[in-house]
């Protein structure tokens, strides 16, 4: 059946617009063509940005309410027509189809977060009297909107990841423009439409498609986006961020996340959260696992576990309910996966399963006896690769995970509560999951990394905080 898709306009000034020039998105899987959408110029972003401050306006003015009926409409909006999402982005992105009905579940949680959210944006009094002389003050703070949001997405969950943007934005009174990934821009698109659909005023928000480095920066850098949110990897955040200047950021940025297997674990369970955290998604999640450290007694056995569950992960065609795992999100990526590995394999690693390039697929590769100076053993692999190692124990392993540039999500299997805790405080990471892999989120959740993986946190509530600033209003009474 033909994938429904809105097609070639983007949503600007508040209409639905072409323009000459194109960008093609292409199905990665055997190149088809799904659609076109426009390329933007500089003018369209400058013109964007322009009709957003209008939108702020109106943004704020709206009440709660409304933000909550529109935010609700629009997820009821995404249910009714989820298979419409749920094809799109399994054609555009690399996830199968199972992969992008999670995708759309998540992202109808998110909305309706978002409308829940959008009534506790709360102050709080002020004991204004702490300080001598001050008794007859009284005052409070609440929370205003930060006025134009400015956010750019990456290709890998091209629906929620703008949801986790757009949701908290309206929730909190703010205007925001997307710039979604050019390799996916569709499901942007989409969820532009349901807003729409639900009344939601024009130019609060606005999808502008097109290159990053090209109408981005205009974006980043023009003095009107009071704040950037942007997902995606740590070069671009890193070019982003020094762009930007003094501006409010929020960087959600990627990793190599690292899981420990101690000798207690169960390692049929610890095997099998293993491979769906390195595989999901084609490897290519922020916090797929990446580095794998087994205590030396149980290494054979969770090594022999892992492998074989990775020889049956199915591999191919991503639109049958029986595939696990699609292609990367094009060739070039893949054949950028294949040279790390390849690079791995000249400097003595063993590939103990996969290894294997065929177009945009790489099949699910283990790794072990990876040296440390290897791109593999400290950047974001970003593909299904993962790397086992042997430790002595805990501390060994802790010292390893934190020896990297990144700190997003590490997993630990465990059943000794004193040796999870260990490892809580001392990980240098957003998140620790105990008992799974790094790879678990829900959308409530605070969510974000230390060092290299970014600044601030996602999950709606934490994104209105950071979208919104307290003001103070303080009333010096007369004395009776
Ligand atoms: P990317 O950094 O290549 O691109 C992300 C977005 O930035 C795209 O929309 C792109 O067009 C835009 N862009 C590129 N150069 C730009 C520039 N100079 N100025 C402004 N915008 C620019 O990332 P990607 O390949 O799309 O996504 C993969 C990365 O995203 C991985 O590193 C992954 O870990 C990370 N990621 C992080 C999270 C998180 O929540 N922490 C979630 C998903 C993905």
């Amino acid at each position: 059946m033909p994938t429904k898709v809105l097609g070639k306009k983007m949503l600007l000034g508040g209409k639905w617009v072409n323009r000459d020039e194109e960008i093609v998105v292409r199905d990665p899987q055997d190149n088809s063509v799904i659609s076109t959408v426009p390329k933007a110029s500089r003018e369209d972003m400058l013109f964007a940005i322009e009709k957003a401050k209008e939108g702020a306006e109106k943004a704020a003015a709206m009440p709660v309410h409304e933000r909550m009926r529109i935010l609700n409409e629009t997820a009821n909006y995404v249910d009714w027509h989820q298979e419409t999402f749920v094809t799109t982005i399994a054609r555009e992105g690399s996830k199968t189809i199972n992969e992008a009905r999670g995708e759309v579940a998540r992202c109808i949680e998110t909305l309706r977060l978002s409308a829940e959210e959008a009534r506790r944006i709360n102050g709080e009094t002020i004991p204004f009297d702490q300080m001598p002389g001050h008794e007859n003050r009284i005052g409070y703070y609440y929370r205003f909107p930060i006025g134009v949001i400015g956010a750019i997405t990456p290709f890998n969950d091209p629906l929620n990841l703008v949801a986790h943007k757009v949701g908290p934005a309206v929730a909190s009174g703010n205007a925001i423009i997307i710039k979604p990934s050019s390799l996916t821009p569709i499901s942007a698109l989409l969820l532009a439409e349901a807003f729409m659909k639900a009344g939601l005023p024009d130019n609060v928000l606005t999808v502008v498609t097109g290159s990053g480095s090209d109408i981005g920066n205009t974006m980043v850098t023009h003095p009107a986006i009071n704040m950037v949110t942007f997902t995606g990897g740590l070069e671009t955040g890193k070019q982003i961020a020094h762009q930007a200047g003094l501006k409010k950021m929020s960087m959600e940025l990627g990793s190599n996340s690292p899981v420990i297997v101690l000798k207690d674990a169960d390692i049929e369970e610890a095997a099998r959260a293993c491979v769906s955290g390195a595989f999901s998604a084609a490897g290519q999640n922020c916090i797929g696992v990446q580095r794998i450290y087994v205590e030396k007694p149980v290494y054979q056995m969770f090594q022999e576990r892992i492998i074989g569950k990775a020889k049956d992960y199915s591999v191919g065609d991503k639109q049958l309910v029986t595939t696990d795992m699609g292609p990367l999100i094009n060739e070039k990526e893949a054949k950028r996966v294949e040279a790390c590995v390849e690079e791995a394999r000249q400097k003595g690693a063993n590939v103990l399963t996969g290894g294997r390039r065929e177009g945009a697929y790489y099949l699910p590769t283990i790794l072990s006896n990876v040296p440390e100076n290897c791109i593999i053993s400290h950047e974001e692999i970003f593909g299904p690769v993962v790397l086992l190692e042997p430790v002595e124990n805990l501390d060994e392993a802790i010292e390893k995970a934190n020896d990297v540039e990144f700190g997003l999500q590490a997993g630990i299997f465990t059943k000794n509560v004193d040796a999870a805790f260990n490892a809580a405080r001392r990980l240098e990471i957003g998140g620790l999951m105990i008992n799974d892999s790094s790879d678990y989120r829900i959308d409530g959740m605070p969510f974000g990394g230390v060092k290299g993986s970014g600044l601030g946190r996602e999950g709606v509530k934490f994104a209105i905080e950071d979208m919104t600033e307290p003001k103070v209003i303080q009333l010096n009474l007369r004395k009776a």
